[in-house]
């Protein structure tokens, strides 16, 4: 019987890839603004550039944007940027449109609900306080924090170990095949999450399903 659901959250709580896209867009449009000369596409695909090349998580996108467009330094149109940016991302974030609704239904089923997310520790945090589904989880577990990251073991094992469970009573909620992967590894059901309409394997996971709100009836099923 499954007693407790461990959940990724980005791209399976809420829309980060839109929000990301939302925000650089907007950062860009700032910086326009505030006299970069480039056409907003031209902005975009250039800062995608540098995110890809630097990873998402290097902070310093929008100077080197800047530099590479103006050949100097410019801290005005770079503020201008993380202004943009910020500004986006709060105005924003949200749950998809199931996300509360099942989390409640899950609840009333007496289930506990915790989450395992890659990346740093207070970017993961700001984003479930940011969301309000804070009051929801009984853990929240993050790889900068625990040291080890999904698909690595040791991040499910810890995760089960706070949660108090075993394997068997768990089930993994991921919009990521790798993480899958690793959840299937230290014996948890699976539950592969693919919003797309785009073809997904069905091969890695126990269970695919195409929206939060399928979750309730699929648990009430094991
Ligand atoms: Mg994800």
């Amino acid at each position: 019987m499954i007693t407790t659901v461990f959940f990724d959250l980005d791209d399976t709580l809420y829309d980060t890839t839109r929000l990301a896209s939302l925000a650089r867009r907007a950062a860009v449009h700032s910086m326009i603004s505030k006299g970069l000369p480039l056409e907003l596409e031209e902005g975009c695909s250039k800062l995608m550039k540098i995110i890809r090349e630097k990873g998402s998580n290097f902070s310093n996108h929008f100077d080197i944007l800047a530099e590479e467009v103006l050949g100097r330094k410019d801290f005005k149109i770079v503020s201008a940027g993380i202004i943009g940016y910020h500004n986006s991302k709060f105005a924003n974030i949200m749950p998809y449109d199931d996300t509360i609704s099942t989390l409640i239904a899950l609840k009333r089923m007496g289930l506990s609900l915790n989450i395992i997310s890659n990346g740093r520790a207070v970017k993961q945090w700001e984003k479930v306080l940011r969301l309000g589904l804070e009051a929801f989880f009984d853990n929240v577990v993050i790889s900068e924090e625990v040291g080890a990251e999904k698909p690595e073991r040791r991040i499910y094992e810890i995760a089960m170990e706070r949660a108090h469970c075993n394997p068997d009573d768990a089930l993994f909620v991921d919009n990521d095949i790798d993480c899958i992967i690793g959840a299937n590894e230290v014996g948890m059901r699976t539950v592969l999450m693919n919003r797309s309409r785009k073809e997904s394997r069905t091969d890695v996971s126990d269970f695919h399903i195409k929206a939060l709100s399928e979750l309730p009836a699929l648990i009430e099923k094991l």
